[in-house]
């Protein structure tokens, strides 16, 4: 039995007579565990085999399903995933579950406010309803308590499958903004001569007759009144459609009450979509069906294959044909994307194409959705296409034929925190071979780990070197900051060369990125007089100054705080600031541009879906001149219009002390640079950099993938770095500094003792306490000779010694295994 437990591997329980027959493996089934709460658990396996001995086995309490909830491949994928990167298969479990598939005694439950077929409920099923109303959450624990001699458990699933309750996870509430108010004109207008008499009678009523010329005009009225179409309507939302018709919500509420148009509720990034059609498919070029053709040849030798492709060289549209032939061979493909991308084109655009053969799985979606998308996967007629982001490789698959990893050199596949700290892209290595499928990686700038797999003939390999559509390659051009600041001549955070190519992209009609890796207004303040600098109360980290709210912020915990009206140190009233956050970028632009449209795209601007994807709209549509950004803008977004990059200030990612740093730094460059050129046209790019002599910045110049891999090989090779050997991180954290030290070192001499060498540390991470937790690491270079099951049980082993010390035994310890 898997239960959602951090702890240990899999657990026994008796199966009472009466489930004998129906019990499968990847059913749930709710058992109690620890101090008798229940959980409910998967069955990994059944059989009498179980080894019974040393502890009493307790009996399952209830059989959930009757038919598995999870595949047998997945289960094996779960156990592979605990394995590799250390950490319990409870974890997994929780990682891999929507909320309302694995119910526990904590999980909290409310009422679905607009629920109101409460005709439909059975007795108990209102019990359990009575005791939730007045909008409370209560655990399932309390639930039991309040209503006694209820099978709590069963009564929650069967109201949340009647749309009653739903699992309230505080990162659901967040993201809750699902729906959208919508807008159409009543069907009984959509008639020429009925159109033409309503306008006529509006005329007197000229806010009225705004609005609905708008809606008219967004709606496509027309189109659907010459065609006889109503379906051939646009979606207007309601939000949309006031700014734009530039009238008051009241306007629409007295149309409404008259009778001409009606709201509703529309919701986006439903499963399915519109229905396929191919008109979207654009013919492959030369260059696109050759590698089209020397994938298929490579997966003859390899299971994975290396999509190696310039920017806008056009490898979706490899992809859509991939998808396409998976399909029509009755296989399932699951299309991965960065967190971020999946908001954008790419998935619009899979969606006009593929309807409702596809479905879309976001960790940030509503659970209930989440468990939808599940229970359709494991159903008789499961989506043939899942694009999704790294959760979405937890997803049961039925004749899985094709993984596409898009972006696959980008950092957020793999999960940081909690465990498991898995690499979604590794991951569906494993899956896809578990499975018997292929897996296609794409990026323009490959990881090291995925290059190197290919020259040792692991993986295969297909380049793509021609942009499609004649887009030409950028120019960049270095601009040596530190000569220009020597002689004054950098106006803010802009060289004269990035000014006067951002004149002539805004006075010939064409669009400026720019890319500053640091969000907020100031990333240093201090005081004038003493030189003070104002840190976080839970961090060992400075505060950056953010302009919207006029406070400081945590960029670790998300804490803000007020500015002190003087100097805790020495009473002096005057602050200054320095650097350039995005934000103040921004007012620069403003100030040197009076007449550009602005906007910014950082993690402040994006808090919810929709506002990442209007910016973005705006900005492919035209409507904001110049885009702001953090390495956001960097990320798989395609634009057409954009004359100029400007790189504001290289050195941040040239500096950062890992050893991944110049491979980095390289892909961010590459990948934002990518970002200009317009159809026949060429974009440049205006690289500003103190080190401008360094050999990284030449290769991002030249585009020099082959000289960077190879230059970063060689430091590699000499330090034991990955792709050579192993690297595993073991992480301490306590609130107590003097704990956290003791067993970091405790740690690192056992290691060293167990290993003979390979070990680092303890170090003092750069921010060496978050949230009130002081944080040790230990690295440990592992060769590749070394079984890694021996290396894991060694691990565990000085772990559980470090522990039975009793001063140490509240030290949290975890494991990060191919740490990015
Ligand atoms: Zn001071
Ligand atoms: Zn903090």
């Amino acid at each position: 039995m898997i239960l959602p437990v951090p702890v240990g591997r899999s657990f026994t329980y008796a199966v009472p007579p009466q489930m004998a027959e129906s019990i499968k493996v990847g059913s749930r089934v709710v058992v109690p565990f620890g101090n008798n709460k229940l959980h409910t658990g998967i069955v990994l396996s059944a059989g009498d085999s179980a080894d019974s001995s040393g502890y009493e086995i307790k009996e399952i309490a209830e059989l959930v399903d009757t038919e598995p909830v999870v595949g047998g491949h997945e289960l094996r994928m779960w156990e592979w995933m605990a394995d590799y990167y250390m950490c319990a298969l409870g974890d997994v479990m929780k990682a891999a579950l929507p909320g309302g598939m694995k119910l526990t005694s904590e999980t909290s439950i409310r009422l679905i406010d607009d629920f109101d077929d409460f005709d439909s409920l059975t007795k108990s099923e209102m019990t359990v309803m009575d005791k939730l109303s007045g909008g409370r959450h209560k655990t399932m624990e309390e639930l039991h308590k309040a209503a006694k001699g209820i099978n709590v458990m069963r009564v929650v699933r069967s109201l949340m499958q009647k749309g009653a309750l739903e699992v309230s996870e505080t990162m659901v509430e967040t993201f809750r903004a699902k729906k959208e108010v919508h807008v159409r004109i009543v069907p009984k207008y959509l008639d020429e001569t009925a159109l033409n008499e309503l306008f006529e009678s509006l005329q007197k009523t000229p806010r009225r007759y705004a609005l609905m010329l708008k809606l008219a005009e967004l709606a496509s009225v027309e189109t659907a009144i010459k065609m006889r179409n109503p379906q051939l309507m646009e979606e207007v939302s309601r939000n949309r459609l006031l700014k734009e018709a530039n009238v008051s919500a009241a306007v629409l509420a007295g149309l409404k009450a008259k009778g001409i148009v009606e709201t509703y509720d529309y919701e986006i990034g439903r499963l399915g979509g519109n229905a396929g059609s191919v008109v979207d498919q654009l013919p492959l070029s030369e260059a696109q069906q050759a590698a089209f053709d020397k994938i298929s040849s490579e997966w003859q030798r390899h299971n994975v294959c290396l999509l190696h492709g310039v920017t806008s060289s056009g490898k979706t549209e490899i992809y859509i044909r991939l998808i396409r032939k998976m399909i029509n061979e009755g296989r399932q493909v699951l299309y991965l994307l960065p967190e971020i991308a999946l908001t954008t084109q790419i998935t619009q655009r899979l969606q006009r194409i593929f309807g409702d053969e596809m479905g879309v799985y976001h960790s940030k979606f509503p659970d209930a959705e989440r468990v939808e998308l599940w229970q359709k996967q494991m159903s008789a007629r499961p989506f043939s296409l899942v694009v999704g982001v790294r959760s979405a490789i937890f997803l049961p698959m039925q004749r899985l034929g094709l993984v596409i990893v898009d972006e696959e050199h980008e950092t957020s596949y793999k999960q940081q925190d909690p465990a498991p700290r898995y690499n979604a892209r590794d991951a569906a290595v494993v899956l896809a071979q578990l499975h018997g499928a292929k897996v296609l990686l794409g990026t323009a700038t490959p990881s090291i780990e995925s290059f190197y797999n290919t020259t040792i003939q692991k993986y295969g390999y297909v380049r793509l070197d021609k942009r499609y559509g004649d887009m030409l390659l950028p120019n960049i051009e270095v601009v040596d900051v530190q000569d220009l600041l020597r002689r004054k001549m950098m106006q803010q955070p802009f060289s004269p060369p990035l000014l006067a190519e951002m004149k002539q992209a805004l006075e010939s009609g064409e669009q400026v990125i720019l890319f500053q890796n640091r969000r907020g207004y100031a990333p240093v303040v201090e005081c004038n007089a003493c030189g003070w600098v104002p840190t976080c109360e839970y961090c060992d980290v400075s505060l950056t100054y953010h302009n919207d709210d006029h406070k400081l912020h945590c960029h670790y915990c998300g804490n803000t705080f007020l500015i002190p009206e003087k100097c805790p140190n020495c009473g002096g009233y005057h602050l200054r600031s320095f650097g350039f956050g995005t934000e103040k970028v921004e007012e620069e632009v403003r100030k040197l541009f009076p007449k550009a449209r602005t906007a910014r795209l950082d993690l402040d601007t994006t808090r919810s879906r929709s506002s990442y994807r209007n910016i973005i709209d705006a900005f492919s549509e035209g409507k904001t001149d110049v885009l702001i950004g953090t390495q956001m803008v960097s990320k798989g977004l395609d634009f057409d219009n954009v004359r100029v990059v400007g790189i504001l200030d290289a050195d941040t990612m040239l500096s950062r002390p890992d050893f991944r740093c110049n491979e980095r730094a390289f892909q961010m460059m590459s990948q934002v640079a990518g970002r200009a050129g317009r159809r026949n046209r060429q974009g440049y790019v205006i690289l500003q950099t103190r080190r401008a002599d360094s050999q990284l910045i030449a290769q991002v110049v030249e585009g020099d993938y082959m000289g960077m891999y190879q230059a970063q090989l060689r430091e590699r090779q000499q330090f034991f770095y990955p792709p050579f050997y192993r690297l595993i991180y073991v992480w301490v954290k306590h609130r107590d500094e003097a704990v956290v030290n003791e067993t970091a070192y405790l740690l690192a001499q056992q290691m060293l003792r167990v290993f003979g060498g390979g070990v680092l540390g303890p170090d003092k991470p750069a921010v060496a306490r978050i949230q009130m937790k002081h944080i040790r690491k230990v690295a440990l270079k592992v060769s590749p000779a070394m079984p890694a099951a021996e290396v894991r049980a060694n691990l565990y082993s000085i772990v559980g010694n470090v522990l039975a010390l009793p001063r140490l035994r509240s030290a949290m310890i975890y494991f990060d295994v191919d740490p990015q």
